[in-house]
């Protein structure tokens, strides 16, 4: 059933590679996944080979991609999402802002695993200079699957990343049907199609009858006005997390501390809370000029001061960011200053 299918696909990408002038030019960098995902069957949607097929074959797979964009691929790596490192955001991130400085690149789609692709999504977010539209895509059924949804997130990328409306909305997460902003929006189901969501928050837009429609932005900065350069940088400082439950202690925190972290976000219980035993090695920790964010497990809401020994302790807010996504924020945070003051405001801003 594959081989036919890849069959059909290769001769029909010979018609479709011609360059259109008038068509926007898209890159398409491939970093693995499910997306490029194969199983022996039709019908295994688990225990497939992740980032398997090459970026060639994942475009063949959508002739109609030529239709609407001069499309070109670059497998830029190949990973299941899982294993993805602070090196290769970095170099995905200085990837990106050397095509967008192209004038004749009008936006690019990453396809990404989905396991970590709103951590990517966000970390580009913050790094990407520019304005044109980066869209970012995956997809839970792997390439060969009965209704995949690769393709037609695929597809729905490239539209949105080659529309005018993406502009200046910074980074996009396409799956589903759905557009969602990188902040926001999170892996909230193992397994079903549906699982990019922004809880609470919202979503940004839809595909509707073909096309990009967007509803709202986000009120928090990013791209072409945050203020993180990593263009300079080839890594970034260890930041850790560390979960709060019942009968934690301050075990995790001190091996983290131990192993050089330079910043620690708790996955706090409701409102950023932590356990009476665990915070004496929170605050040790922040004595000791590691910085420590408060952010929750809860998956929505604002985490706020709450009890004055957090704040007077050092302890930060981690506003709306889920634990993830605060990591990301402090590392680069931390690759600008150390000052408690300088980072709580990052944290409200971004
Ligand atoms: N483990 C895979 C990954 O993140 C899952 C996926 O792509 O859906 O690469």
């Amino acid at each position: 059933m594959f081989k036919r299918h890849l069959i059909t696909i290769g001769i029909v990408s010979i018609f479709s590679s011609c360059y259109a002038s008038d068509l926007p030019n898209i890159k398409i960098l491939a970093t693995g996944g499910t997306i490029a995902g194969t199983a022996p069957s039709e019908t295994q949607m688990t225990g497939y080979k992740a980032a398997d097929l090459a970026i060639e074959t994942l475009l063949k797979a959508v002739p109609a991609l030529n239709d609407i964009a001069n499309v070109s691929g670059e497998q830029f790596i190949k990973l299941s999402s899982q294993n993805m490192t602070d090196e290769i955001m970095l170099s995905l991130a200085k990837r990106c802002n050397e095509l967008l400085l192209d004038p004749s690149v009008k936006g690019i789609v990453i396809t990404h695993g989905t396991d970590t692709l709103e951590e990517t999504a966000y970390f580009l977010n913050l790094t990407v200079k520019s304005k044109k539209p980066v869209v970012i895509v995956g997809s839970m059924r792997p390439a060969t699957a009965l209704s995949a949804d690769g393709p037609l997130n695929l597809f729905n990328a490239v539209k949105i990343a080659a529309s005018d409306k993406a502009i200046g909305k910074g980074v996009l997460v396409a799956m589903n049907d759905e557009i969602n902003g990188a902040r926001d929006v999170t892996k909230t189901n193992t397994s079903t199609v549906s699982t990019f969501k922004a809880p609470e928050l919202g979503l940004l837009g839809y595909m509707a009858a073909g096309k990009p429609e967007f509803l709202k932005s986000t009120e928090k900065k990013h791209t072409y006005n945050s203020e993180f350069d990593i263009q300079k940088l080839d890594k970034l400082p260890r930041v850790d997390i560390v979960y709060s439950y019942v009968n934690a202690d301050g075990v995790a925190v001190d091996a983290f501390s131990k192993a050089g972290a330079k910043g620690i976000i708790l996955a706090g219980t409701g409102n950023g809370s932590m356990h009476d035993n665990a915070f004496p090695s929170l605050a040790k920790a922040s004595e000791s000029g590691i910085v420590v964010v408060r952010s929750a497990r809860t998956g929505n809401g604002m985490v706020t001061i709450s009890h004055q020994e957090w704040a007077d302790a050092g302890l930060l807010e981690g506003n709306t960011l889920n634990p993830q996504k605060a990591r990301i924020l402090l590392q680069l945070a931390l690759t600008k200053t150390k000052d408690l003051k300088e980072i709580q405001r990052i944290f409200n801003e971004y």
